[in-house]
């Protein structure tokens, strides 16, 4: 028998990647951990985002666990409320419309705090979300949408920081290293062939711990399962998630789960590259629109922006953009809600127009019609019940009522120039779809038997969610069931 390489060999680098490898190290396990991209694009999505993790906590108590530095003065100043998991339990519920595996959910959600605290202890800082998640009212900030830490320097530190963490413990990272096949001799999972800067070789392992993404990146496949139109979406984060760890499961006989068909996919500048771009990050997303009307190119309304917390449909909405005619849309903003816009919109690679009077600013929308963009407004503005109060800390009501598409909250009268119109078109996340795990983090076959060896994390874990998502889980899934399958893959080489 050749010379194993480590007992357990995780491919991918992203957060589940590494919760993973960590938690393997943790149990006295050797690792190596197969990078597919070349160390300064790896990261995967995890190093895209914004680094916010949605995470139960009871209180001002659990977030000093999480952010001991905390000075008093923030504490003084902010109502941070609560997150619980009764109301973690309800999002998840809700958003996915009772779909998700319940086995699954209640390990992310009861597992969340202690998995996000098992992280700070292994080097990984956590800061709150004033800028994006709290609107300051009388002096005080308020957080809302129950997504309230992020990791210090977003996406970038927080790989930073885990990669940290792993070259402290010996962890072994082979960059420019993709997972090929896995060693499969029809009873166990005996490693991976890997290409390694061009050459293909064979890592032999006790356990392969799956962390490679889903198919975001693959145009071919996401038309395959999402559906006609999806090739013409931009990708937001990594070229390198193209479903590979989907497809060698599935050839050794893993069985799919979860929704193949369904997607996270956002807002997105318009004009955006085809894949993510480290440099600009997650600010092509444009989230604001909870604030603004968004109009087609018939110069229509199609969905109702303010349906709920941004949070909780800025997910969905990608598609409904995509489903537009010329999958693109504008949203609309006068100067009453300009200073609630996200830093996002001020970034210098934007599709933007600008005028002082709504006639002229009809001209400047790109594709739009602008004799119907002019009747939406007077209809629009003539709907808004501007006798309840506007809040956007809270679901305010204040909504529109008449329209064929009413808006239920946040809805503000567009009558206070300069006018602004931002363009965007549909930026797919991640995909939904991917590989059936139990609650150990093994990989199930089609008979729901473990396929010894073989463990999966992350992206590529099917049955969370479905439709739709609740913002900040994506990192929660990895770190949690990361850790599960790192655990897992580290005790069962001891064995
Ligand atoms: C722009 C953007 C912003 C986001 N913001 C947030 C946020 O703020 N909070 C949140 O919770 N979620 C956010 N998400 C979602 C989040 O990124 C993902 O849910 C999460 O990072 C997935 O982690 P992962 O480890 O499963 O995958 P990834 O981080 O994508 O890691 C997968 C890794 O596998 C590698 N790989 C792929 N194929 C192979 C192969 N064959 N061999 C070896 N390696 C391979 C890739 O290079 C990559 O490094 C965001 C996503 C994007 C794109």
């Amino acid at each position: 028998m050749p010379k194993e390489i480590a007992d357990v060999v995780v491919v991918g680098a992203g957060n589940a990647a590494f919760c993973a490898a960590l938690a393997a190290q943790e149990q006295g396990a050797t690792v190596v951990m197969c990078e597919a991209a070349p160390e300064e694009e790896s990261g995967g999505n995890s190093r895209f985002t914004a680094g916010s993790i949605r995470v139960v906590y009871n209180g001002i108590d659990d977030i000093k666990t999480l952010v001991p530095d905390l000075t008093p003065a923030e504490i003084e100043t902010t109502d941070f409320g609560t997150y619980t998991a009764d109301q973690f339990f309800d999002d998840m519920a809700r958003v996915t419309q009772h779909r998700a595996d319940p086995d699954l959910v209640e390990l992310l959600i009861t597992k969340s705090f202690d998995s996000l605290n098992w992280m700070r202890n292994k080097g990984v800082r956590f800061i709150p979300i004033y800028g994006r998640q709290a609107f300051k009212i009388d002096g005080r900030f308020k957080f809302w949408g129950g997504l309230t830490v992020e990791a210090v320097g977003g996406g970038p530190g927080l790989i930073n920081m885990l990669t940290a963490a792993a070259n402290k413990r010996a962890i072994d990272i082979r960059y420019a290293t993709r997972g090929l096949d896995l060693l499969f001799d029809g009873n166990r999972v005996e490693g991976l062939r890997v290409r390694e800067h061009g050459e293909v070789r064979e890592y032999r392992a006790k356990s392969v711990v799956l962390a490679c993404g889903g198919f975001e990146a693959n145009p071919e496949w996401r038309t395959r399962y999402l559906g006609p139109g999806w090739d013409l979406a931009k990708v937001r984060g990594t070229r390198y998630n193209t479903g590979d760890g989907i497809r060698m499961a599935l050839a050794v006989g893993a069985s799919p789960c979860g929704n193949w068909s369904g997607c996270h996919a956002v807002q997105w500048e318009m004009n955006a590259p085809e894949f993510g771009d480290l440099a600009v990050g997650d600010q092509f997303q444009k989230h604001s629109y909870p604030f603004s009307i968004l109009i087609n190119a018939t110069g229509k309304r199609f969905v109702d922006e303010g349906a709920d917390f941004r949070n909780y449909t800025y997910a969905k909405y990608g598609r409904v953009v995509l489903q537009q005619p010329g999958q693109f849309a504008w949203q609309i903003f006068d100067q009453k809600v300009k200073h609630l816009q996200r830093d996002e919109y001020r970034i210098r690679q934007i599709t933007k127009v600008t005028a002082n009077t709504i006639e002229e600013f009809a001209q400047k929308l790109d594709g739009v019609n602008a004799a119907e963009f002019l009747k939406t407004i007077r209809e629009f503005n003539a709907a808004v019940k501007t006798d309840v109060p506007f809040n956007p800390n809270i679901k305010d009501g204040r909504g529109t009522s008449g329209l064929a598409v009413d808006k239920s909250n946040w809805a503000n009268t567009i009558d206070a120039p300069p006018f602004e119109g931002y363009a965007v078109t549909c930026g797919v996340t991640f995909t939904f779809g991917g590989l059936r795990i139990n609650t150990e983090g093994e990989v199930l076959n089609t008979d729901y038997q473990p396929i010894r060896g073989l463990y999966a994390a992350g992206e590529l874990v099917g049955g969370l969610f479905y439709f739709n998502y609740p913002g900040g889980t994506g990192l929660m899934s990895g770190t949690v069931f990361g850790r599960i399958a790192g655990t897992a893959a580290g005790r069962a080489d001891k064995n």
